[in-house]
């Protein structure tokens, strides 16, 4: 039986899906756009984030530089988005905002 593959589809053919809008997906979607390519996400919640918001009170303990990806820094920076003076995001809603 021949086994050859005769057609390989390349990947700017397909449509690339992320799946979960949270920190993660996110960051993933970022960098695809980077990389030239319009990503699909697709979130569960009803918004983005929806994860952390369910524990939107809680305090974090990372730095804003770990727990914003700087491909999505990138990308905000036409909105005037500019991360916060504060060393750390204060609660889990200043976030996910
Ligand atoms: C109380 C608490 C405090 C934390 N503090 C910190 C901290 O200070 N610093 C730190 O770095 N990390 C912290 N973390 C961990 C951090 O929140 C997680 O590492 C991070 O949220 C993981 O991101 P994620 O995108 O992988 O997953 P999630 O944040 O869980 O996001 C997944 C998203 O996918 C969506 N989803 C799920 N299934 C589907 C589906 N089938 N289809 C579509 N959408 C779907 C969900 O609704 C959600 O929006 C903390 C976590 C908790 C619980």
């Amino acid at each position: 039986m021949d086994r050859s593959i005769t057609s390989v589809p390349t990947t700017d053919q397909l449509p690339v899906v992320v799946v979960g809008a949270g920190p993660i997906g996110l960051a993933a979607a970022a960098h695809l756009i980077e990389r030239g390519l319009e990503p699909l996400v697709l979130e569960a919640g009803p918004s983005a984030g929806a994860a952390v918001r369910d524990w939107s009170h809680v305090r974090l303990f990372s730095p804003w530089g770990e727990v914003v990806d700087p491909a999505a820094e990138k990308l905000l920076a036409p909105t005037g988005w500019v991360r916060p003076d504060s060393p750390t995001p204060s609660r889990a809603s200043t976030w996910s905002a």
